[in-house]
């Protein structure tokens, strides 16, 4: 039973949401401005929802690996609250931004300290608290290891062809990150906290495997199949509420409206999402909306949210 309803309505309700995706036109545009991002075919979809018995629902290209991009923002904000912990907090914000997820505006604004963790300023300013414990590559190294033990499967690994291709075009990281460190804001060299931010973005995960490894979050900091605490339960929640309010950039409040659940997208077209207390869920479409969301991963959360009456607004 997943909260007082039988499997079978989950596993049903999953496989009726991609069949209904999968007719669908309106599928948004793949990015581009990744060259490698834009060879991604806009027809696949995949969705996997994991509850905390470890009983998967799934449909469609569920067990297909693609581009995890600023999903990868909320691990690598995981690792450093347990390095940095509270300070972190003194290098980058936590209000929603409102503005695009590679604006540079706010920034000079507000002195090179990023509004949240979830931008791309604010994930430089993560990545770099990472760079000041770590070399790059052991830094990596980490960040890999800890997804591959959250998800418990040591196949996830990191698409060098991806990481290749937003290093050749990468303009605006290279100015956010050149920008941060002019007012004293990037500990390390600006080009190495870029080659681990490329690089972490470009890790390559399925929907299932993505679903698994952010169980620890939809279960108050504890992965339910080990029962060990990844995170606390507070930290746990805080993570979420800052999904919840930046998670999707400006369409942030658009997404709470909508889903009413914490979540963050990547321009892979992935989002992942939390049901708290229930399930941890996954979905992929690669088409984004003017926001850089996914257009149809949005929907189907939004149609699962009210299935399965999940929104925590109730
Ligand atoms: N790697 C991407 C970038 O830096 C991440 C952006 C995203 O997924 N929204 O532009």
């Amino acid at each position: 039973m997943i909260s007082g309803l039988p499997l079978p309505d989950l596993r049903t309700i999953v496989s009726e949401i991609a069949e209904e995706m999968r007719d669908r036109k309106d599928r948004g545009e793949v990015a581009t401005y990744i060259p490698e991002l834009a060879r991604v075919g806009l027809e696949n979809f995949g969705i996997a929802v994991v509850d905390g018995d470890g009983t998967i629902a799934e449909a469609g290209d569920s067990d297909k690996p693609f581009s995890i991009q600023s999903i990868s923002k909320v691990f690598t904000l995981t690792l450093a609250l347990g390095k940095a912990g509270d300070l972190l907090w003194t290098r980058v914000g936590r209000e929603p931004s409102g503005n695009p997820f590679n604006s540079i505006v706010q920034l000079e604004l507000e002195k090179g300290v990023p509004r949240n963790p979830f931008i791309n300023a604010g994930a430089l300013a993560v990545t770099d608290a990472l760079l000041s414990c770590h070399p790059p590559r052991a830094a990596l190294g980490e960040i890999l290891s800890f997804i591959r033990a959250a998800a418990g499967d040591e196949s996830i690994f990191i698409d060098e062809n991806v990481a290749e291709s937003e290093k050749r075009t990468g303009f605006r990281n290279v100015a956010l990150a050149n920008f941060m460190k002019s007012f004293g804001k990037l500990e390390n060299p600006a080009d190495l906290v870029l080659g681990t931010y490329f690089h972490h973005c470009s890790i390559a995960m399925s929907c299932r495997q993505i679903a698994m490894a952010g169980r620890y979050l939809a279960h108050s900091g504890r992965n339910p199949e080990t029962g060990f605490n990844i995170v606390s339960a507070r930290r746990a929640r805080r993570i979420n509420a800052l999904m919840l309010t930046c998670g999707h950039y400006d369409g942030s409040g658009e997404f709470a409206y909508r889903v009413g659940l914490p979540g963050k997208s990547g321009v892979g077209g992935g989002i992942f999402a939390v049901a708290p207390g229930r399930a941890s869920i996954a979905v992929w479409s690669p088409g984004l909306d003017a926001a850089g969301n996914s257009r149809l991963g949005r929907m189907a959360l939004e149609k699962l949210a009210q299935r399965m009456k999940w929104s925590i607004f109730g």
